[in-house]
């Protein structure tokens, strides 16, 4: 006989997963994080979510798991229901950070397939708890990440600037004040551009520098996005004799790992090594920090948004789109951007060529572009298709740059609307139905999340 830490029971069958008393899943009893109430709709998702995740996850003879299929994306889903729908984030304080969560996400997968499927909610929950318990066992530490980048900044908007700065959880960091053993290495640390501080708090410190990189990439991807925003295509070309066709050119030179108290973390002379290895970048000049107010203030506004799961991808976006706009090769950059886009629009789903290249001249027109670069799509992919399998390059800046503006509508598509619009599958039915009555469309939208909440609520 099994007893329940719920409610006292001591008759329960030696094989029952639930007390025949209170009915309450006997390995959940007690546990920490439990499942919120007025969920189900949610559950249901997440359930479907692991069924489907469950799927891509290939178990070998010795029990490693791998996939080849893209896991970030059940990652996302599952990260963005497990805070939805328990009590996770009131346990953990962010202890756990999504990123550090794809350590899991592998055998969370893997075991949906040893459930039964009135079982898999509650099994899910007994493994989060126990990851919660292993990572509260193990301390965390905190890391000063510190970058050296090629921006120089007027004056006149360092204001502005820090403020900016402020939204991504950056600063910028003053080399006067690194602690040094040997005062000789002070002047070799000195820089004329700024350099940008965050701090990670986690257990890898794999996983803290990719957050640091990324947080760096994002505040990059941001400002190289609005640079050129909704320019004509024509108006940001490169020479032709040029072999730079990157569209932003700020980066990071450097990274280097410091304590609290600005010390080095390991050997100072190490990172005196690898700031002398690193590659010296000229002066930023493509972007222009002459718009920071509007910069600042956008930005603001989408962090305050509730809908994370759309501020989570915009992020991620904006990443890529800082490494697209970044590329010097035409053709790369231009990859980039046409797999970007792809991105969005697929957003996890198998969707045909045709299906892409609708969307795309739908976002075009919906914005208002010539209708050439409509038009343009379709040959735009027949030479996509040719680089990718016969390695032969027809690829112009225009081509590149109405890619690029495809990416510049969809990521601004799902600013423009996060308010209204609650997944990917709602953006696609704003964008079809979207016409000059919009204001009707977004009170319907708003009123159907009404209904839903309402229902969830109930
Ligand atoms: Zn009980």
């Amino acid at each position: 006989m099994q007893s329940c830490e719920n409610c006292g029971n001591k008759n329960i069958p030696e094989n029952s997963k639930y007390c025949n008393h209170c009915g309450v899943f006997l390995k959940l009893a007690k546990q920490p994080i439990q499942f919120k109430e007025n969920k189900s709709s949610h559950l249901k998702s997440l359930k479907e979510t692991l069924i489907e995740g469950s799927k891509i996850i290939d178990e070998d003879e010795d029990g490693r798991l791998s996939t080849s299929k893209n896991i970030e994306y059940y990652q996302n889903l599952v990260w963005s229901y497990l805070k939805e729908t328990t009590t996770f984030e009131n346990e953990m304080n962010d202890e756990i950070t999504e990123k550090e969560f794809i350590i899991h996400i592998f055998r969370i997968l893997n075991n949906v397939k040893y459930q039964n499927d009135e079982d898999i909610l509650n099994e899910f929950l007994v493994e989060i708890n126990k990851i919660a318990h292993s990572s509260k066992t193990t301390n965390n530490f905190k890391i000063k990440f510190i970058f050296y980048t090629n921006i120089e900044l007027i004056d006149s908007i360092k204001d502005k600037f820090c403020e900016m700065l402020h939204l991504f959880n950056l600063k910028i960091f003053n080399p006067n004040n690194l602690s040094f053993e040997d005062e000789k290495l002070r002047k070799d640390f000195k820089t004329e551009y700024i350099m940008l501080e965050y701090i990670a708090k986690g257990k890898s410190f794999y996983m803290m520098e990719k957050e640091a990189i990324n947080r760096v990439y994002l505040f990059f991807g941001y400002l190289s996005f609005l640079h050129l925003f909704r320019k004509n295509v024509k108006m940001f070309r490169a020479n032709t004799l040029s072999v730079d066709y990157n569209l932003s050119d700020i980066k990071i030179s450097s990274i280097h790992e410091l304590n609290e108290d600005n010390t080095f973390i390991g050997d100072e002379f190490n990172s005196y090594c690898i700031l002398k290895d690193s590659e010296t970048y000229e002066k930023s000049k493509l972007i222009k920090f002459s718009n920071t107010n509007l910069l600042y203030d956008f930005y603001k506004i989408l962090m305050r948004s509730k809908n994370k799961k759309i501020i989570y991808q915009i992020n991620e976006y904006l990443i890529l789109y800082y490494k697209a706009s970044n590329e010097a090769d035409l053709d790369i950059s231009f990859l980039k951007f046409w797999t970007l886009s792809e991105r969005i629009i697929k957003n996890g789903i198998d969707r045909s060529d045709n299906y892409v290249i609708n969307y795309m001249r739908k976002i075009l027109k919906h914005y208002k572009y010539p209708k050439s670069y409509q038009m343009r799509i379709y040959y735009i992919k027949e030479k996509r298709n040719k680089l990718i399998h016969e390695n032969i390059s027809e690829i112009t800046q225009n081509d590149r740059n109405v890619i690029k503006s495809v990416c510049d509508s969809l990521i601004w598509f799902l600013m423009e609307f996060e308010e209204y619009v609650k997944d990917m599958n709602e953006y696609e039915i704003f964008l079809n139905y979207f016409n000059q009555d919009n204001e009707r469309l977004i009170e319907i939208l708003k009123l159907i999340n009404n209904l839903k909440q309402n229902i969830e609520n109930n």
